[in-house]
């Protein structure tokens, strides 16, 4: 059992730990400053570390199994800074093509920028990542489920690939979590989270986290963050260990009430496809069952039958809440093409499934009735408008 008694200099220690919210920190000698700088314990300047950073990085590194990663203010700061320890002017990098839409953006405008080539790939097919490969290529960032489509990446062939190439395998594992699956036990070297999602758990604090297997190489990272300025700020921190508290309690029970919506999701008229990945019609379901340790995980995509005007009708039922995001403790759903693939072409968009009436649900831990209910009659209500 985790204790959670803080250090306290008085008698009396708080079972909760105080949100430290000074930018700056003051020491009694330059000599202790030095210690400081040197490595010992202890803080100086927020954008370098504070308490409250501290504290949820462990709680992380408890989870993936690492020691010292490294907490940023997004998660998008956490691809960054994972792509800019790695990648340097002339190098390619791979991604895959069914990345989070900001890292899409990464990959696809930003980093040729800096002069840094980049080539997407299918994350169920390996050989379109071996066709990929060029001598200069140094990292492949994949989301082992992707995001929105709940696609099964091949990690394990990803895996020794990178390192027949001698490449540095990056793994977003915000969707999947490591209560389903720990990247670097199984041949990453990089994994990376948007803690804004489930880990926090109640969408009051944006953060990130990322780390490798090594303290040294993590050292570096957050050298790195403290240079482009990542940092994560203290009372998201403070609001994180919170959520971080409750998230294993929180990601059962959402994950239970997601297997049971998809199931009622693929039973419903007006419903033309449902995502799952525990669900035998899943289209990697042998891939998730090695994969995730039977854990389907809190996310549900689905399409309807009709177009853009079933997607208003569904969205606008009364017991939907359509907002771009996941992992929250209340169920929400989130409409790709409008939100987060809307910089996607519309035929890159339908080559990976995202349609006008495609769905994805970040399932919560309300009772299972009521969510039920609320889908039911938002279906209904998107097979009125087609
Ligand atoms: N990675 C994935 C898989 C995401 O879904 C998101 C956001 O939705 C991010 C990264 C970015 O996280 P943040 O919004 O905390 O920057």
């Amino acid at each position: 059992m985790t204790k959670r008694l803080v250090q306290s200099p008085f008698a009396g220690r708080p079972l909760v730990r105080p949100l430290y919210q000074s930018v700056v920190y003051a020491t009694e000698t330059p000599d202790a400053l030095d210690a400081i700088y040197e490595g010992e314990a202890g803080y100086t300047y927020s954008r370098e570390g504070h308490p409250n950073a501290t504290a949820v990085a462990g709680m992380i590194d408890a989870l993936e199994g690492t020691e010292g990663g490294v907490m940023t203010s997004s998660g998008m700061a956490a691809v960054s800074l994972a792509m800019l320890a790695y990648l340097k002017a002339g190098d390619h990098a791979l991604g895959s093509e069914q990345l989070y839409g900001r890292s899409l953006r990464l990959m696809e405008q930003e980093l040729p920028k800096l002069g840094i080539s980049t080539s997407l790939f299918d994350p169920t097919d390996i050989e379109t990542a071996k066709a990929a490969i060029r001598p200069e290529t140094k990292v492949i960032l994949v989301e082992v489920v992707a995001n929105p489509t709940l696609r099964i990446a091949d990690m394990e062939g990803l895996a020794a690939l990178a390192k027949q190439h001698n490449i540095t395998l990056i793994v977003d594992n915000t969707f999947t979590t490591p209560l389903a699956y720990r990247p670097l036990d199984h041949g990453a070297d990089v994994v990376l989270h948007s803690v804004t999602k489930l880990m926090g758990g109640h969408s009051d604090a944006m953060l990130g986290w990322v780390a490798t297997s090594s303290v040294e190489e993590n050292t570096r990272i957050d050298g790195l963050g403290m240079t482009f300025g990542t940092t994560a700020a203290p009372f998201d921190c403070w609001l994180a260990e919170r959520g971080l508290l409750s998230f294993q309690l929180r990601y059962e029970r959402a994950s239970a009430n997601a297997a049971a919506l998809a199931d009622a999701l693929a039973g419903m008229k007006g419903v033309k496809r449902v995502l799952y990945p525990t669900r035998p019609d899943h289209p990697d379901h042998n891939r998730a069952s090695a994969l995730l340790n039977g854990r389907g995980g809190n996310m549900v995509s689905f399409e309807l039958e009709g177009g853009r005007a079933a997607a208003n009708a569904f969205s606008s039922a009364a017991g939907m809440v359509l907002a771009p995001t996941l992992g929250d403790i209340t169920t929400t759903v989130s409409h790709p093409s409008s939100s987060s693939h809307r910089a996607v072409s519309v035929e890159d968009q339908e080559k990976i499934g995202i349609t006008e009436g495609f769905f994805r649900v970040s399932v919560g831990v309300e009772d299972i009735n009521s969510i039920l209910e609320g889908f039911e009659e938002a279906v209904e209500k998107s097979i009125e408008a087609s």
